[in-house]
């Protein structure tokens, strides 16, 4: 695969408009790049002006950054077990997706939910039916909605594949819905991808339980907790205790070197320029 054909970025800043995300991509090297379309900490949401769509989608062309992910607020809880929280997570997730068809964004990624003092299986059905509430808006477009996979801190579900595998298969065809792998999440979950065979079986346990078709997408982390701890700990790559050989894995193996990747690393531009350059000749060595 040639270097620019790699598709890999950040999670690049909003900071003084939603098109600056895309303009501090170049200035990393990415190719494409994951970003908040709103503030991630409130609820009320960024209301999208015209003006502010133009200039975002005149941003793209002039890039040429593509596959752009969303990842929607902290604060949605779409499996939460209070009522009004669920329905002020449904109702913000809802206008989430609407500003992601609004921008022509290719992906919304989204923690599935946390079951807080509740059952998981009833967390993970009212994700389902959450999801589901989306269909019809959903269809418009060709947005595909990612359920990440977390590391399991805390109550919050997702960290095993077959509670992902779960959902997918509740929602069934009637939504696209896929899974973004975060390598900090899934290691921290108890899921090793530091060897080759351990990156293999992972791989095809995944397939088995979910199915590799409805894989799209990386976060691409080290983890600075331990294998198994289930704590969601970001390193720099080659930093943490997943290491680089991991990420070679990632970025050569046939069922996920095409994939969107997207760093969400601590350190910001000056880190991410090297990573990216990093993960890049790793794909394609000289
Ligand atoms: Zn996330
Ligand atoms: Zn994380």
């Amino acid at each position: 695969m040639s270097l620019n054909k790699c598709l890999i970025g950040a999670h690049t800043s909003t900071a003084g408009g939603l098109h600056n995300a895309l303009l501090e991509g170049v200035t990393i090297g990415a190719t494409t790049i994951q970003m908040f379309t709103t503030n991630q900490k409130q609820w009320k949401g960024r209301i999208l002006t015209d003006d502010i769509i133009n200039l975002w989608k005149k941003t793209v062309d002039e890039t040429g950054i593509n596959r752009v992910m969303s990842h929607d607020s902290y604060l949605i809880n779409l499996g939460s077990p209070n009522e009004e929280m669920l329905i002020k997570s449904r109702q913000a997730f809802q206008e989430e997706i609407k500003r992601c068809i609004d921008l022509d964004l290719t992906f919304l990624n989204f923690h599935p939910g946390a079951s807080l003092d509740c059952e998981a299986s009833h967390c993970l059905d009212k994700i389902i039916e959450s999801i589901l509430l989306n269909e019809r808006l959903l269809e418009k477009s060709e947005l595909v909605i990612l359920l990440e996979a977390t590391a399991g801190q805390g109550s919050s579900v997702g960290h095993r594949f077959e509670q992902l595998a779960h959902i997918i298969e509740g929602v069934g065809k009637k939504v696209r819905l896929g899974v973004c792998i975060d390598t900090c999440h899934i290691f921290a979950a108890g899921y090793d991808i530091r060897t080759p065979e351990a990156w293999d079986k992972t791989l095809k346990e995944f397939d088995k339980v979910v199915g590799l078709e409805h894989l799209y997408a990386f976060h691409v982390n080290d983890s600075a907790k331990p294998f198994a701890s289930r704590v969601d700990r970001h390193a720099n790559l080659g930093e943490g205790l997943i290491g680089w050989d991991s990420f070679k894995f990632l970025m050569t193996d046939p069922r996920t070197r095409s994939l969107p990747k997207y760093l969400e690393t601590p350190g910001g531009v000056p880190h991410w320029t090297i990573e990216i350059q990093k993960l890049k000749e790793l794909a394609d060595p000289v």
